[in-house]
This record gives C-alpha cells, structure tokens and sequence, in this order.
C-alpha cells in the first residue's frame, strides 16, 4: 500500500514539474520567491551556462530547521494558501506548493538551510533523499539545482538557445527586482555579474540596471489617485521606443502581473505621440485593495483581472496623456545625422546601449545616477507640492526666426540655439487633426441643413447596413434620409465640414461606419479625424507665403501635442548649434 501511493506521488511530481518546471527561468523564479517569502533582504543568483548546469540561489532569509527543510520536499507542504481569504491576498506569493518536489523530480538538486545555530544539508535525486547531513551554519538558504531535466530529454530538448534561456531569466530577474527594489539582488552568469541591485528601495536606481544612462535620463515620473486606485512610475519621452510592448512593467500591489487592456492604456496615454507598431518604456505601480482584484484568474500565469478595471484604464491613460502635455519634445538630430528619436533607428539601440555602459566608467554611471536619483526626488516633490494641474516645463515651442523653405516641404527656422526644421505637411496635419477631432468629438455638435441634399449611389446592403448606424451619424451631426433601396440623400452635416467637401467628408465617415460595425464612435472619429486631416493639409512641394507660415507656427503651438503628425512622425527637429559646430570641427567632440 505505502510503496504504491510513493509511487504515484513520484510520477505526480513528474508530471506537476512538467507544468511548473518550464525552464531554467521558471526555476529560478520559483527558487526566489521562496526566498522573498523567507524575508531575505539579499538575494544571490548564480549560473552556469544559463542554469542548464547549475541554478544556485543564496539568501539571508530566516533559513529553516531540518524539519521544515524535509517538509518542503512533501507536495502542497510549502503552499501558503490555508484559506481562501488568503486569495484575495495578492501580496503574498505563495502559490507554489508543488515546486520544491517538482524541480528536485527533474534534477540533482542541494539544499543548505540554516535558521542561525545549526546548519543542515540535502541531497536529493530524482526526487528521493539520497544524502543528508549537518553543514556549518550561516542564516539563510542556499538552493542549488544541477543538471535540470537530466531525466526528462524531451524537456530538455525543449530548451531554447541558452542566451535566449538566460534573456527569460534577465526578464525576471529585472521585474522580481522592480517589485522589491528593498532587496538586493546579484544575478551572474559563469561567473560574470549581470544585473545587481542595492536593495535601496529606489525605484530608478533599479531601472538604471536595466535601461541605458539615455532612456533613465528620459524617464519622466507620473503619480494619480482615486478613490479606488494609486498608480505611479516612470515613463520614457516618446523618442525613447521600442518595437514590442515587452518593455511596459506593471506591478500591482508590490507583484508583477500582466493584463492587456492595463498594457493598452498605458499605450492609449502615449496616443499619436508614437508610430504604429513603437511601444514606449514604462514602469507602472498599481496599488489598490487586494478585494478589487479578480481571483478568478490563474495566479501562476500572472495574469489578473480588476473589478473597476474601466476605472483603472481610463485613470492610467489620463496620467500619461498629461504628463506628456507638459513636456517639450522636440527632436534632435545628433552630430552624426542620426535623428536622437529612434524612430528609425531603435534595432540599433540594444548595441548602442551596451557600449555606452562600457564607456561610461561605472564610478561614473555610479555617480551620476545617484545625482539623478536625488535630482527626480527633489523635482517630485516641488510637483507635488504645488497643484495638481500639469505645469507646462517650458513654452512649447520656442521663438524661431523663419529662414526659408527648403526642398518646397521643410520650413527653416533658427534661434540662439541652432536650427530647426519643419515638416510642413505633418504640421498642418496635427493642427487640422486636433481641430476635427476636438469638433467631432463635442457632444453638442452643431449642424445645418443643406440647401440641396447630396445624393449619395451605394448599394442595397450598404443602405440597409447605414439604416442600424443612424445614431452613429446622428451623434456626429449628420442626417439623411433613404431615398430608394439604393441611395441615400444626405440633409444635414455638421458645422465643422469645410464648405465643398460635405460628400467627400460623408463618404469619408461612411466608409468607417461600414468597415469596422465594432468599433466604438471614439475610434471612428480618431481614425477620421487622422485620414481627413492627412487629404486636407497641404502636402509636401507646395509653397507657402509668410502670412501662411505664421498662421501655422502659431497654431502649431497652441496644439496639444505639437511635436508629432497624427501618425505619430515628428513635426520639428532641430540640429543644435553645438552639433553644426562639431560637424565643421569648429570645436572637437
Ligand atoms: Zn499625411
Ligand atoms: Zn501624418
């Protein structure tokens, strides 16, 4: 009897560490957060070719005694959960009662614990204990987990490339230090340090670990309240991209969690200050009661829902939007011709970032982060003494003198710091755009009858189709009615269209409406607002008059955002004087 329920217990735990035990970084995250758990305050993670030889993680946590030590080989024995009231405890981490005996089934696998007096050592093999004995005593634990997956070759044929095993292990190591910026964390790699932290509590100065001196320079704070919800962190300048939305860490209540439409608003708040397809560098705290979090979720797949989640979005996207309203964003191009925005240029990053480390002498980095550090905290807290409002950083634009036109598509402009160019096409794109989207999106959209109604040729199911959108248009401040089966009379448009361009502007909106039956008026009108402003402002090789450049350069300032198109393709960039100098080798670089 006792020999067949060890038996099962062994393969259970085979297959168990078939859903726990992924990979080296699956180990690695189970073995920390036993750490955290323990309330270390040093975490040590050592390496050897990316964890397929050895996993050892040491920690100065509160060690265990030999009992607990061999209670924590028994399934479910290390699970935290004891009620269900625990579930809505988000906070605590325990989830993982079947790792240790999942990961020790699959490895050779050491365990060295010690609460301070005596010291204990384990040997297990394929699960089963196959050496123990005492061992000098230091507090804390030492797990080391050698040759993984020896005895499951399917598993291990699983494994990626190791530097793409040891880049899942980075990521989580970044985010596990993120979410306890308290503890000190040293990652190596054969020996050769990686990542490491000093446990000072300070969120940028764990960011500076993981991102180039360039983007933690470019990191602006945010912070909102409400009744519900606290969020905070650090969002780069939208020059500073990448291509995957990999770089946007949410942490929610002290842990790292992942869920879409919280990514989507932090994009949401970077809207048409981006490309499509660029995502920005953000670091986001969420903090709320553990009871507005939806349990119903797999804790183990870090995924989790929020009641209020709408709440959450909107009060996320509104943060970012109006922080990024009060900076000044203008691009500039660098001594070598390489536009600083990345737009073009982010596959370059990675590399670019690994020499400048290299070159900065790590006193230096040191140094100046620290400089930083105390920089952010004294700027914060002036920001949060005054009001709440955003405080414009400086006008946004500056005074320029115009120069002239160049190539019929970029105007020149200077002042005492260099030159600036802009695109004249994005610009009235984004003046347009902000125009149309503010007119459209008003509740009370004004309209007026035409004198003669537009007739407008469709088809029988297009007819049909605008009949179930007639509120659509309504909102937007368009009547028609339905002439015969196949065309429709349009009778009255809103105030805002530009006189001559009612059917191209209704078609416009027509088209929308039957493309995308599912998406809301919102993003209607966005997307409108974008394709009209693109066909109505002037296009590249046009010449404009000095009377038309003022006009554009003063209602270029008073938009919202005016560095970049509605595509989010930067308006004005500028070559600073210092640059145009360098590149004459009027002084040296
Ligand atoms: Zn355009
Ligand atoms: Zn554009």
């Amino acid at each position: 009897m006792g020999k067949i329920i060890q038996l099962s217990e062994n393969l259970s735990n085979l297959i168990a560490a078939g859903e726990v035990v992924e990979n080296m970084a699956s180990v690695v995250k189970e073995l920390v957060e036993n750490s955290i758990d323990a309330n270390s305050t040093s975490i040590k993670i050592d390496l050897l070719e990316a964890g397929l030889n050895e996993i050892k993680v040491t920690d100065n946590g509160s060690g265990m005694s030999l009992e607990d030590m061999k209670m924590s080989f028994q399934r479910h024995a290390t699970s935290k959960i004891k009620t269900s009231h625990d579930l809505y405890h988000i906070g605590t981490l325990g989830f993982r009662g079947e790792a240790i005996p999942s990961i020790a089934s699959v490895s050779h696998f050491e365990m060295i614990s010690s609460e301070g007096e005596t010291g204990n050592r384990l040997f297990f093999l394929k699960g089963e204990l196959k050496e123990s004995g005492s061992f000098a005593p230091r507090k804390g634990t030492t797990i080391a987990v050698r040759y993984l997956f020896y005895n499951t070759p399917a598993r291990l044929k699983h494994l990626k490339a190791t530097n793409t095993e040891l880049s899942y292990i980075m990521d989580y190591v970044n985010k596990i230090a993120l979410s306890h910026p308290e503890i000190a964390f040293v990652l190596t790699n054969n020996q050769r340090v990686l990542f490491q932290t000093t446990g000072s509590n300070d969120y940028l100065r764990v960011l500076s670990n993981i991102y180039s001196l360039d983007i933690i320079k470019n990191m602006i704070s945010f912070e909102a309240k409400n009744q519900y919800f606290a969020v905070s962190g650090y969002a780069t300048k939208p020059m500073f991209n990448r291509s995957s939305r990999n770089s946007i860490t949410l942490i929610v209540n002290g842990r790292v969690i992942k869920n879409n439409k919280v990514i989507n608003a932090v994009i949401d708040g970077y809207k048409n200050y981006l490309p499509i397809g660029k995502y920005p560098i953000v670091f986001l705290k969420i903090d709320l009661d553990p009871l507005l979090i939806d349990v119903n979720i797999h804790p183990q797949k870090l995924e989790v829902k929020f009641t209020e989640e709408r709440n959450l979005c909107s009060l996320i996207t509104k943060t970012i939007n109006e922080k990024l309203q009060t900076l000044s964003l203008i691009p500039q191009i660098k001594e070598e011709l390489k536009v600083e925005t990345t737009y073009k240029y982010d596959t370059l990053k990675l590399k670019d970032e690994a020499e400048e480390k290299q070159s900065l002498v790590k006193e230096d980095f040191v140094n100046y982060i620290n400089h930083l550090v105390e920089k952010k905290k004294h700027s914060d807290s002036i920001q949060n003494s005054e009001s709440k409002k955003p405080v414009l950083e400086e006008k946004k634009l500056p005074e320029l003198e115009y120069i002239g036109q160049l190539l019929g598509t970029y105007l020149l402009f200077q002042n005492e710091t260099g030159l600036f160019m802009i695109d004249q096409h994005a610009a009235a794109e984004r003046i347009r755009y902000e125009r149309y989207f503010a007119k459209m999106s008003d509740v009370k959209i004004e309209s007026y009858d035409l004198l003669l109604p537009i007739t407008l040729n469709l088809s029988n199911k297009e007819v049909l189709q605008l009949q179930d959108s007639f509120d659509v248009f309504q909102k937007m401040g368009i009547s028609f009615e339905i002439n015969e089966v196949k065309t429709i009379d349009i009778v009255s448009v809103p105030t805002w269209f530009v006189e001559g361009y009612e059917a191209i502007y209704t078609e416009e909106i027509i088209k929308y409406v039957l493309e995308g039956q599912d998406v809301s008026v919102g993003e209607i009108i966005d997307s409108l607002a974008k394709s009209l402003s693109c066909k109505h402002s002037i296009k590249a090789n046009k010449f404009i008059n000095q009377n038309e450049i003022t006009r554009l350069m003063k209602d270029l300032d008073q938009c919202v955002n005016p560095y970049t198109c509605p595509h989010g393709r930067p308006t004005i960039i500028q070559l600073s004087q210092s640059d145009i100098e360098k590149m004459f080798k009027r002084i040296m670089s």
